[in-house]
């Protein structure tokens, strides 16, 4: 569904992905985690062709991500990035409907959508009237979500979606999202810092170390067979990790 080939990325700094290859399957979730600046969101702005590879390519849907496909592309694709990332001077509904109105689709359609939406994520609909600033961190997270799934996307890229939560907002998100990816058979690719939210929604996790892939597998082949001592290293850094 989704492929990266041999990509690189260079900022003035170097480097932030490197000769990546990977390859996210059709109706599956792909959890990239990895340390801060390691290039996980690099990875996502190269499939929506918001940033453009040095070398390599991006494949989108069997189609390389460039000038001619990328508003296809950014269609097709939901996108949630952290904090949301919603309009402050939009309410909820306004941001969750904004591309459905540019695209000129009947009033009566989106409604419905909305309603649909709604009950998806698990939100009053007294909720869709109000400004993103007078929301909660869950329930703005719950309307970057119905943004992202409003066009019914081919594929839906999250950007550490519940990282600014705290932890029984972000449980109860975690899973809402869980029966939410299942219920709709995407392909998800969900960036996190979080072993154990990737290990709870993904069918494979990718941990990444500096613009490569370090292993990909379960939990258990990281902790069963670890590529690399960096691997039992990241794992041991983890906060809670003795109760998964
Ligand atoms: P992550 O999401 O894993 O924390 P990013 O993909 O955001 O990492 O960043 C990877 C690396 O690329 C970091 O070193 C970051 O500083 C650098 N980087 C990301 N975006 C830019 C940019 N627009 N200009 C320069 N450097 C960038
Ligand atoms: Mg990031």
């Amino acid at each position: 569904m989704i492929e990266l080939q041999s990509v690189t990325k260079e900022y003035r700094d170097g480097p932030a992905v490197r000769q990546l290859s990977l390859q996210f399957p059709e109706g599956k979730t792909t959890a990239l985690i990895g340390p801060s600046g390691c290039g996980k969101s690099t990875v996502l702005r190269l499939i929506l062709g918001l940033v453009r590879p040095t070398s390599g390519q991006v494949l989108f849907d069997g189609k390389p991500v460039g000038e001619a496909t990328e508003i296809a592309i950014r269609r097709a694709a939901g996108y949630v990035i952290q904090e949301g990332g919603l309009f402050p001077h939009l309410t909820a509904k306004d941001n969750v409907t904004l591309m459905a109105r540019q695209l000129r689709r009947a009033p009566a359609e989106i409604e419905k959508r909305v309603k649909e939406l709604l009950a998806l994520t698990h939100l009053e609909s007294d909720t869709m009237s109000r400004y993103p600033g007078e929301l909660s961190g869950g329930q703005r997270q719950r309307v970057g979500l119905m943004r992202a799934l409003m066009l019914q996307p081919k594929a839906l890229l999250l950007d550490e979606p519940l990282g600014a939560l705290d932890p029984m907002v972000r449980a109860g998100l975690q899973t809402d999202l869980k029966s939410i990816f299942q219920e709709l058979g995407q392909t998800v690719v969900l960036v996190t810092h979080d072993m154990g939210e990737a290990a709870y929604l993904a069918d494979r996790i990718v941990l990444m170390r500096a613009g490569q892939i370090v292993q990909e597998g379960s939990l258990d082949d990281f902790r069963q067979r670890p590529a690399a001592d960096f691997v039992t290293e990241f794992l041991n850094a983890q906060r809670g990790m003795v109760a998964l």
